[in-house]
């Protein structure tokens, strides 16, 4: 009787917004063998480990030539420079993005351009980054951010016209298709990241470019090791921005299963517009959407809380211990860093207002349908709640809160 009581009140079990572990528990054996082989080998940089998985990568995006290097930062890093994109320069971006996009630009030397936002993909607007080409662009980058590429026809097109390099941020975006091709080969240049919360992610930092362009590639591939052309030949000065072989190695295994964790993410997607859509919510929040002609492999379900409720949605769901996260609080053309630049508050409005208004729910493949249910139900009756007092207009309200 005690016990049972007791457990009625106990607080629900926290729910995570992500669980590498349990993801770890479905490929141990195989990880293990892997990062096992690499230490008998002690072969650690470059070598067949790393071959192997550029060889993988580049079958699955579809591209010519995959090259892995440190970070997906130091992809779009490389890519600029292979590109030759450097002081005076001026890249086209998203300003709704993580913040390596806009600093890759800066740590070349171009400049940033940011230009607004899409509202229903929260991708990259095709017209707003035309009226921003100038004589000084040198490339567009695109970000197909939460896993879903951007609209590139339109941005290919331009890019054409204007001779201007398409350089994908496709960090979120391994696996996602644009009319059935994939992330990587929607530009000159595709960069990934493998930070372990992305959908292929290492046992640590790693990234890669992919490219159908050879020349590209060959600079790409010198330019991570200092711009050695062998025999301690400088062609240029590069960089020490490799992959590491036991990066490489847990990324070939994982790559294996990226299918199935890309599928179990759209279903729990579907299970999400299931649980929330049709339920007389709409006017409190909105769900994101997959174009047509697009693979959303949703590497984050990001919905909007409407009427500057955000912030205490996300109080309320974490009061709760419901994980979930904001991706981003704020648009970076508004981040103190880029204040040179010169951008004001209302400049970007649909940017802005999605900084406002987002919140990620978890989609991780391996969540439990139950923690869906769950945060489904505490979701509705904490945006009822909000809802229904912000009906009641302010004389209505007085009376009882002096009653109370
Ligand atoms: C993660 C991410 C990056 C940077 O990747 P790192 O591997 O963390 O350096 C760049 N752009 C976007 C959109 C990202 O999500």
């Amino acid at each position: 009787m005690t016990k049972a009581l007791s457990s009625d009140q106990t607080t629900p079990e926290p729910i995570p917004f992500i669980d590498l572990k349990a993801q770890f528990q479905t490929i141990r054996e195989e990880t293990l063998e892997a990062v096992q082989r690499v230490f008998e080998n002690q072969s650690f940089i470059l070598g067949d480990e790393v071959a192997e998985f550029e060889y993988d990568l580049a079958q699955y995006c579809d591209s010519r030539e995959a090259i892995g290097c440190a970070s997906g930062s130091d992809a779009l890093l490389l890519a600029l420079l292979g590109l030759e994109i450097g002081p005076g320069d001026e890249v086209i971006t998203s300003p709704f993005t993580f913040f390596a996009t806009a600093g890759s630009i800066t740590h070349c030397g171009a400049t940033p351009v940011f230009v607004d936002i899409e509202p229903g993909t929260f991708n990259i607007c095709p017209e707003a980054i035309e009226e921003a080409i100038t004589p000084n662009t040198k490339a567009i980058m695109p970000v197909h951010l939460f896993g879903q590429c951007a609209d590139m026809e339109p941005i290919w097109r331009m890019a054409t016209r204007y001779g201007i390099p398409v350089i994908e941020d496709a960090a979120q975006a391994i696996g996602a298709e644009y009319r059935g091709r994939r992330a990587g080969v929607l530009g000159r240049a595709g960069c990934f990241s493998f930070f372990p919360t992305k959908n292929l992610g290492a046992a640590g930092d790693a990234g890669a470019i992919t490219t159908d362009d050879p020349e590209l590639a060959a600079r790409l591939r010198r330019l991570r090791v200092h711009g050695d052309v062998g025999e301690y030949r400088h062609a240029e000065v590069g960089y020490n921005s490799r992959i590491d072989a036991l990066q490489a190695a847990v990324l070939k295994v994982k790559l294996g299963h990226l299918e199935t964790w890309s599928e179990a993410r759209r279903s729990n997607a579907a299970l999400w517009q299931e649980l929330l859509g049709d339920r007389g919510l709409e006017d409190a929040i909105e769900l994101p959407v997959e174009a047509a002609g697009c693979r959303h492999i949703y590497n984050q379900f990001s919905i909007r809380v409407l009427h500057g409720r955000r912030d205490e949605v996300l109080q309320k769901l974490r009061d709760r211990k419901i994980g979930c996260t904001i991706y981003y609080p704020k648009s970076l053309h508004l981040q103190e860093c880029f204040a040179s630049l010169g951008y004001r508050e209302g400049q970007l409005p649909e940017s802005e207002r999605a900084a406002s208004e987002v919140l990620a729910l978890p989609i991780y493949a391996e969540m439990p349908e139950s923690h869906q249910v769950q945060i489904a139900e505490a979701l509705t009756e904490i945006v009822c709640e909000a809802h229904s007092r912000s009906t009641v207009s302010f004389p209505f309200e007085m009376p009882d809160s002096r009653a109370a």
